[in-house]
């Protein structure tokens, strides 16, 4: 029987990840969060001094990645190597390495597989920038959700003040329009819209609003 797949793409910042949360847990289907997947192979490279540029020591590392997404009682936890990464990925350090390690077509290449593989029964919801155009390009319902650089550099601002983080919002706002460019431009698997997908601006919506819009289309697809 073939397991049915929801996609969210867009760009950091826009809310994906608290989104395909919501739908996972609501319809109670696996959830993938793919940019986790580069921002772990980014925590590698630098435990193993491999550069962000060098493709031909990344790809190994990619491939043998030895990664583990538990969820236990909602909490999420990732662990690479037998040890706990869960907060190390999250930092804007290894987001940017993230970034960086994504834009080479063979690693990219080496983490699909990986990828796939989550698809398992009832359903999978897939969160990323490839996930409707490259990985699950058959998925039943695609949603491409956006919002402004400057609403998405307020979000995180507020994130990290909430976590007690001093932080500078034009730097917030310049590293978010430095990756996105980087993300769009990038030859293989640039940051685009599937064909098929919904756009979603969340700009000036609330979290709800925003899950209730993305319901109504999936519940039209599935
Ligand atoms: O979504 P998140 O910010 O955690 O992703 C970190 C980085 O990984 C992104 O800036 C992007 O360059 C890359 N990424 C990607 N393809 C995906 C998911 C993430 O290139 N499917």
């Amino acid at each position: 029987q073939s397991v049915p797949v929801i996609t969210v793409d867009g760009p950091s910042g826009a809310g994906k990840g608290t989104l395909s949360a919501l739908i996972a847990a609501h319809l109670g289907w696996h959830f993938l969060d793919s940019g986790a997947l580069y921002r772990v192979l980014a925590v590698a490279s630098l435990h193993h001094d491999i550069p962000a540029d060098d493709e031909e020591g990344l790809v190994p590392l990619a491939t043998g990645l030895d990664v583990n997404f538990t969820c236990e009682n909602g909490l999420h936890r990732v662990v690479l190597e037998g040890e706990d990464v869960t907060d190390d990925i999250r930092t804007e350090e290894i987001g940017a390495v993230a970034s960086q390690v994504a834009a080479l077509p063979r690693v990219r290449e080496a983490l699909v597989r990986r990828q796939r593989a989550f698809k398992d029964q009832p359903g999978l919801v897939a969160d990323g920038r490839d996930m409707g155009t490259v990985i699950f390009p058959d998925a039943e319902a695609k949603i491409f959700l956006t919002a402004s650089a400057e609403a998405r550099a307020e979000r995180r601002c507020a994130q990290l003040k909430a976590k007690g983080l001093d932080v500078n919002i034009a730097r917030l706002l310049s590293d978010i329009q430095s990756r996105d460019e980087r993300d769009k431009s990038r030859t293989v698997a640039p940051l685009v819209p599937a064909d098929d997908a919904l756009q979603l601006d969340s700009t000036s919506l609330t979290i709800e609003q925003v899950f209730e819009k993305a319901l109504d289309f999936i519940n039209s697809r599935i």
